[in-house]
C-alpha cells in the first residue's frame, strides 16, 4: 500500500534530478539568509553556483550538534521569526538543547512523510493509533500525531502517561496500532503481566511503530512475540523533522529513507571521508525541503550502512540497516571497543531475561551488567541462577571480548527512565 505512490516509486534518475534541484535551492537559501553558512562557504571558497552535481554535496561543510548549540536559540533560522510556527528541541543532552524551527510548510511536509511511513507499514484510516510518546518539545508526540491524523486514523494522544491509563485507553477504544519506545514496550509488557492481561488475547494490537532509541533485532522479535503484532523500526531525529525520516516497510528489512527530502551519505566517523555504498559508517543527512531551518550535512553520529539492493516493495528510496550504535556511545573497556547493542543482543537471546537491563562501568573499566529476569526466570533457585549467570558471562565474553560481571535481579527492580532509556551508567566520566 502506498500513500503517495508517484513519489515513493519515482525512478532513481528522476529522484536524483529532484535532489539536485532541491539541494541547489537549499544551498542558495542558506547562503542568502544564514550567516553561519555564508561564513562557512566563504572560508571554503565555495558559492551556490559550485553545486553542479549531486556529488558536489561533498564540497559543502558539515554541520554538527555543537554548531546547533553555538547558534542557539535562532542563529540558523532561514525565515523571518514570524514565519516559524513550531519549535521542537532535541532531547537527551545536558545544558542548552538544540532548537529546531518549523514553518507552516515544514509542519505539513513532516506530516506527509509520516503518512507515507505509516501507510508503508500497513496502517490505514481504520486503525486506532495510540501515540505513547511524550507530547511536548520532543518530536515523537506532535510530529507523529499530525501524520497519523493525516492518514485518517483515530489518534489517541496518550503521551507517556501512566501504564494504568495506557491500558485503559487501549482496552476501551480497542487500540490497533501504537507508537512506542522499545524500552517502554518491554516495560509495559511487565506491567500487563502483573495485571494478568495477555496482550495477544486481551488487546487488539496489530501494528507497533517502535523507535526513537537504539534497539536490536532481538528486541523487535521479543516485542512482536509478546504482543502478537508486527513491529516496525522508525528512525528520526529532531534536526531533520523528528520521526518520519526513515521507516521500515512490510518486509522489515532495513529502513527506507525518504530521499526526495534528504540526502543520505555514510562517512568515516574519524576522517569525514565518504564511504562506498554498503560500508558501515556515520550517517550524514542534508535536508532538501526544510524551509525554516535547512541543515547541510548533519553529523548524526548514528552508525549504519546503506543497503544498495532495491526493495521488494517497489519503493525506490534506498534503505539503511538498523542503527548499530552512535559513534559517541561506543564504550572502550580495557582497550576494547564495543557498542551497548552488542550486549543487548546477547541478553535478549536468553528467554529468562526480562524487560530491563543497565550497564554500569566504574573503577578501572569494571563493567557490571544488571539484568532483570522474568518471574519464571528468577525462580529463587541459587543453582539455576548461578548457571545462568555463568552462561551469560561466557556469551558476553564471546561477543565483546570483555568479561563483564553479571548481576541477575528480579523483574521491576531496576529504575525506569521517564523518556528514552538510559542503558549505560559510566561512572568513570563522572
Ligand atoms: P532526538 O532528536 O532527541 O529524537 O534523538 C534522535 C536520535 O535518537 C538519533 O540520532 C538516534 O541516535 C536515536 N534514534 C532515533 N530513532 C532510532 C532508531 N529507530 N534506532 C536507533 N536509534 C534511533
Ligand atoms: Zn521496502
Amino acid at each position: 500500500m502506498f500513500w503517495d505512490q508517484e513519489s515513493e516509486t519515482i525512478t532513481r534518475s528522476t529522484l536524483q534530478q529532484l535532489q539536485l534541484k532541491r539541494l541547489q535551492d537549499t544551498v542558495q537559501r542558506v547562503a542568502q539568509r544564514v550567516p553561519f553558512y555564508r561564513d562557512k562557504f566563504k572560508k571554503l571558497g565555495i558559492t551556490p553556483a559550485d553545486i553542479k552535481s549531486l556529488d558536489d554535496v561533498r564540497r559543502l561543510p558539515f554541520t554538527t550538534s555543537a554548531d546547533l548549540r553555538a547558534n542557539y536559540p535562532d542563529g540558523l533560522l532561514a525565515v523571518e521569526r514570524d514565519e516559524a510556527v513550531r519549535l521542537h528541541t532535541s532531547s537527551g543532552t545536558t545544558g542548552k538543547p538544540k532548537a529546531i524551527f518549523f514553518s507552516r510548510k515544514d509542519v505539513d511536509n513532516a506530516a506527509e512523510l509520516i503518512a507515507r511511513s505509516l501507510v508503508m507499514t500497513g496502517i490505514t484510516k481504520k486503525d486506532v493509533f495510540q501515540n505513547m510518546m511524550s507530547y511536548g518539545l520532543f518530536t515523537g508526540g506532535l510530529v507523529m500525531h499530525y501524520g497519523a491524523e493525516k492518514v485518517g486514523c483515530l489518534v489517541i494522544p496518550s503521551g507517556p502517561g501512566t501504564s494504568e491509563r495506557q491500558l485503559m485507553l487501549m482496552q476501551d477504544f480497542r487500540t490497533t496500532a501504537v507508537h512506542i519506545l522499545p524500552s517502554y514496550a518491554l516495560y509495559f509488557a511487565g506491567f500487563l503481566e502483573q495485571k494478568g492481561i495477555d496482550p495477544r488475547k486481551d488487546l487488539a494490537l496489530r501494528k507497533a511503530c517502535v523507535g526513537a532509541e537504539p534497539h536490536t533485532e532481538e528486541t523487535r522479535r521479543r516485542i512482536e512475540q509478546i504482543y502478537g503484532c508486527d513491529v516496525y523500526n522508525s528512525y528520526g531525529l529532531t534536526e531533520m523533522n523528528g520521526p518520519g525520516i526513515a521507516f521500515e516497510c512490510e518486509h522489515k528489512a532495513g529502513l527506507h529513507l525518504w530521499e526526495d527530502n534528504f540526502i543520505l551519505e555514510i562517512i568515516h566517523p574519524d576522517t569525514g571521508e565518504p564511504l562506498p555504498e554498503g560500508q558501515t559508517g556515520e550517517m550524514v543527512l542534508t535536508s532538501l525541503k526544510r524551509e525554516a531551518m535547512p541543515i547541510l550535512r548533519y553529523r548524526t553520529r548514528d552508525i549504519t550502512s546503506i543497503i544498495p539492493e532495491p526493495c521488494k516493495c517497489g519503493r525506490t528510496h534506498r534503505r539503511f540497516a538498523r542503527i548499530t550504535g552512535r559513534s559517541d556511545d561506543m564504550l572502550i573497556i580495557r582497550g576494547v571497543n564495543m557498542f551497548p547493542q552488542q550486549i543487548e543482543r546477547v541478553l535478549m537471546s536468553f528467554p529468562q531475561v526480562g524487560r530491563n537491563y543497565v550497564i554500569v562501568i566504574e573503577g578501572l573499566d569494571d563493567m557490571t551488567i544488571k539484568v532483570e529476569l522474568t518471574a519464571a526466570g528468577f525462580d529463587g533457585q541459587v543453582e539455576h541462577l548461578s548457571a545462568l549467570q555463568k552462561q551469560m558471562v561466557e556469551k558476553l565474553k564471546a561477543e565483546t571480548w570483555v568479561r563483564p560481571k553479571v548481576e541477575l535481579v528480579p523483574a521491576g527492580s531496576l529504575p525506569v527512565a521517564e523518556g528514552k532509556a538510559k542503558r549505560v551508567i559510566d561512572k568513570r566520566s563522572l
